[in-house]
């Protein structure tokens, strides 16, 4: 069967319904989509659309923005058109929270330029108004036409939903745990709230679901049980996964076994960037999240071996870190001019024991010379032995095969 552990691929996708979103399909079997966050206040359109279009470029597919005040409604329209004069076609995504009913009423621009937006059913209003506030927002995306994602948030849970199921909790004879109890709220919340959205009139092919937690076994459990009671498009996503390697672990070890599993239509890394650091770093995880598992391919990839004592130098890794990064350099015009170059397989390796076979296996693979080798570098292009490099313009050298091949393999 699919699920053999034998089967070297990931599992069959789920079934989910295929929403449109400006001109990028989440769910219905299309690719996985790869989305991000600004961080920038967006009431200043000029320092936002600038971090929008550095997020589009680096291969973020969807945008998401804070819509918070009426000032930053006021600006989505001026975002959108900066946008355009800048040739950047990437779909933007509102986030509302509390108010959002107010600032759709508000800025008819606004509820136009944006391609989604995104409501919270744990803060969407409270007590009475809870329920007059989601429709109006719910009536605003259905007149727009626009795709609406419900997001469920662990930190954020529908408290009235808490209560009732603490109150259902009392007539079981195995009462759940406190945290069966909160998974349960958040999924309810969700599906509670996208049949309300139907029956308002909002087509389920307008529809896509998220419940984020922060913990990695429980936004695994959440996301099999969601998964198999809904076909609804889903958005994976470890929320506050925190900073730099605890942050890319903990999300690539959530989202890696639900997309093994099917699961996922849209995933998005919420990482906290270092300070300085450019928020376009959690889109690159994103990619090689789905490349490293077989899923999307964005990118050549550099194989490397990490290096041990039967290497002398540190060389081969700043080679292989020299390789990629010339590659994603190259990638924007090579994405234009070569049909499949993203699928190109390239290795960079420390020592004959592992260099040749492993090189082998690339479509262009080097073998650096490791303790008492002799000094020189066999490159293999498509399984075969074709030169071997010596001295020091090896980094040059490999670099320029490795555009040959670009430009004589992959067609215009
Ligand atoms: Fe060490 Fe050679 Fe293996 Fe690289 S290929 S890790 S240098 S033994």
């Amino acid at each position: 069967s699919s699920s053999s552990p034998r089967n070297a691929e990931p599992g069959k996708r789920r079934p989910s319904v295929a929403v449109q979103i400006g001109k990028v399909i989440v769910g219905g079997g299309a690719p996985i989509v790869v989305q991000s966050m600004t961080n920038t206040d967006t009431e200043d359109p000029v320092s936002t659309a600038k971090q929008i279009a550095e997020l589009a470029r680096a291969g973020s597919e969807l945008v998401r923005i804070t819509v918070n005040t009426p000032a930053a409604a006021a600006a989505v329209p001026r975002i959108r058109e900066r946008l355009e004069m800048m040739g950047v076609e990437v779909p933007i995504i509102g986030d509302f929270h509390y108010n959002g009913h107010q600032l759709l009423e508000g800025e008819p621009a606004c509820a136009e330029a944006l391609a989604k937006y995104r409501i919270n059913p744990g803060n969407v209003g409270f007590g009475k108004k809870k329920d007059s506030q989601f429709a109006a927002i719910i009536e605003k995306a259905i007149q727009y036409g626009k795709p609406v994602r419900i997001g469920a948030n662990w930190g954020s849970l529908d408290q009235s939903m808490v209560a009732m199921l603490m109150d259902e909790n009392h007539t079981r004879a195995e009462p759940w745990d406190a945290a069966h109890v909160a998974r349960e709220a958040l999924i309810r919340s969700a599906l509670d709230s996208a049949l309300r959205a139907e029956e308002i009139g909002l087509s389920r092919d307008r529809i896509i679901l998220s419940c984020k937690v922060s913990g990695v076994q429980e936004l695994i459990a959440v996301y099999r049980d969601i998964a198999a009671r809904c076909d609804y498009a889903l958005h994976l996503g470890l929320t506050e996964a925190g900073m730099g390697s605890k942050g890319i672990t903990a999300s690539s070890a959530a989202l890696a076994v639900l997309l093994q599993e099917g699961i996922g239509d849209t995933i998005r890394i919420s990482l906290t960037p270092e300070p300085g650091a450019s928020r376009t770093g959690e889109v690159v995880v994103a990619q090689e999240l789905l490349q490293t598992m077989g899923l999307r391919a964005f990118t050549p990839l550099v194989t490397a071996c990490p290096g041990c004592g039967r290497t002398t130098s540190e060389f081969f890794q700043e080679l292989a870190k020299t390789v990629q990064a010339h590659v994603r350099d190259k990638m924007p015009e090579w994405r234009v001019k070569y049909d499949g170059v993203e699928n190109l397989t390239l290795a960079v390796m420390g020592c004959v024991v592992n260099g040749p076979g492993e090189s082998k296996h690339a479509n262009i693979g080097i073998s650096l010379p490791g303790n008492g080798e002799a000094p020189s570098a066999p490159v293999f292009i498509d399984g075969e032995k074709a030169m071997t490099l010596r001295g020091d313009r090896i980094a040059d050298e490999f670099v320029g095969i490795l555009d040959n091949y670009v430009a004589t393999r992959y067609q215009a």
